[in-house]
C-alpha cells in the first residue's frame, strides 16, 4: 500500500472516530464529469488534482432539529461535518505536512456536486427519491467534503447488488406532496417549490421544518 493510501485511509478512520457515520473518498479529476456536472454544468470547485474526502452524518428522524436551517449558520448537522472537516484538516498539517481546505456546501458558492461524489466514493447508489441510498442509513444522511492535496487511485468499489428500488413499491413517489417524481423522473422544480414554501414560513417566524417524506418513507438502511 502506498503511503498516500496510507494517509486516506488515516483520514477516513479519523473521521468517523470523530463522529461522522460515513466517510469515503474519490480522486478529484473524476468529479470534472460526474453525472451532474453533465447534466446540470461544472461544479463550483475547479480543483482536478488532489482527492476528494466525502463524510456524512446520520440525521436520525428523532432529531429533526439537525436539519434546520439558521441563517448564516446552516444547520447543526452541518456544522457538526464542518467541525470534523476543520479537525481533520489541522491535523494532516501537523501530522503530515499535508494542505487540505473545506468544500463549501453549496456548489453555487464554489462546492462540488456532493451526492454524485458520494456515490462516486463508494458511500451508497442514487434511489428513486433522487437521494443517496447508503447501506446502513438508508438516505437519511448529509454529506460534505474536504479536499486533500494528495493523488490517490480510485476506490476499489463493490459489485453493485440489486437496488432496494428494483423491487420496492416506491412510496417515495407517491407520497410527495409536490408530485416531484411524476412523469417517471424527479422534477427539481417541484422540489424546490416546496422548499421556498418552508423557508417563506420560516422568515415569518415559523418553524421551519423542511420537507423530508420522500427520505423518510423510504425503507432502506438498517438504522431503524
Ligand atoms: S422508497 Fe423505495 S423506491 Fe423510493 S428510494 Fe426508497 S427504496 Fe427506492
Ligand atoms: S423533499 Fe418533499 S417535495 Fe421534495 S421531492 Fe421529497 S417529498 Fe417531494
Amino acid at each position: 500500500m502506498t503511503r498516500e493510501q496510507q494517509i486516506i485511509n488515516s483520514i477516513l478512520k479519523k473521521a468517523l472516530e470523530r463522529g461522522a457515520s460515513v466517510a469515503g473518498y474519490v480522486p478529484a479529476e473524476i468529479l470534472r464529469n460526474s453525472p451532474s456536472a453533465q447534466a446540470a454544468g461544472p461544479q463550483g470547485f475547479q480543483t482536478f488534482s488532489g482527492t476528494i474526502v466525502v463524510l456524512g452524518l446520520y440525521h436520525d428522524p428523532k432529531k429533526p432539529e439537525m436539519d434546520w436551517w439558521e441563517e448564516g449558520r446552516s444547520t447543526p448537522g452541518d456544522r457538526m461535518l464542518r467541525r470534523i472537516i476543520r479537525e481533520l484538516i489541522v491535523w494532516l498539517k501537523e501530522e503530515f505536512g499535508i494542505a487540505a481546505a473545506d468544500i463549501p456546501y453549496q456548489v453555487s458558492d464554489g462546492g462540488i456536486y456532493l451526492k454524485d461524489a458520494a456515490v462516486l466514493a463508494g458511500l451508497g447508489y442514487m434511489g428513486k427519491n433522487n437521494l443517496v441510498i447508503t447501506p446502513g442509513f438508508g438516505p437519511k444522511v448529509r454529506f460534505r467534503a474536504l479536499w486533500v492535496d494528495i493523488d490517490t487511485e480510485p476506490p476499489a468499489l463493490q459489485k453493485q447488488a440489486p437496488t432496494l428500488c428494483g423491487t420496492c413499491d416506491r412510496p417515495c413517489e407517491a407520497k410527495c406532496p409536490q408530485n416531484a417524481f411524476s412523469g417517471g423522473h424527479y422534477s427539481r422544480e417541484r422540489c424546490a417549490a416546496r422548499l421556498d414554501a418552508d423557508r417563506a414560513e420560516r422568515k415569518q417566524g415559523g418553524q421551519h421544518v423542511p420537507c423530508r417524506i420522500c427520505e423518510l418513507v423510504c425503507p432502506a438502511g438498517t438504522v431503524p
